[in-house]
């Protein structure tokens, strides 16, 4: 008879821990968006064509004091003209 009883522990902790990766994919991805913020990154807005690009990535074009920030150098070549 202990066999029955050891299967049905076995089961328990089988189904637990299935519950819980479950749960920790839950807070995982919960906190996955968390992480990458969008205060986090710094996002500069293409006057050309209104797309919003990292600034790190963005093709800049000093004009004296102003900078502005393109996604493209196709973008800053048509905000030249
Ligand atoms: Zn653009």
């Amino acid at each position: 008879m202990w066999i029955g009883w050891f299967l049905r522990i076995l089961l328990v902790i089988v189904g637990v821990r299935a519950i819980w990766k479950f749960l920790a994919g839950i807070f995982k991805g919960v906190r996955g968006p968390g992480r990458v913020a969008p205060q986090s990154v710094p996002l500069v807005r293409d006057p050309v064509c209104g797309t919003y690009v990292v600034r790190s990535r963005a093709v800049v074009l000093r004009q004296g004091k102003q900078i502005e920030y393109f996604c493209s150098e196709t973008c800053r070549r048509r905000f030249g003209r």
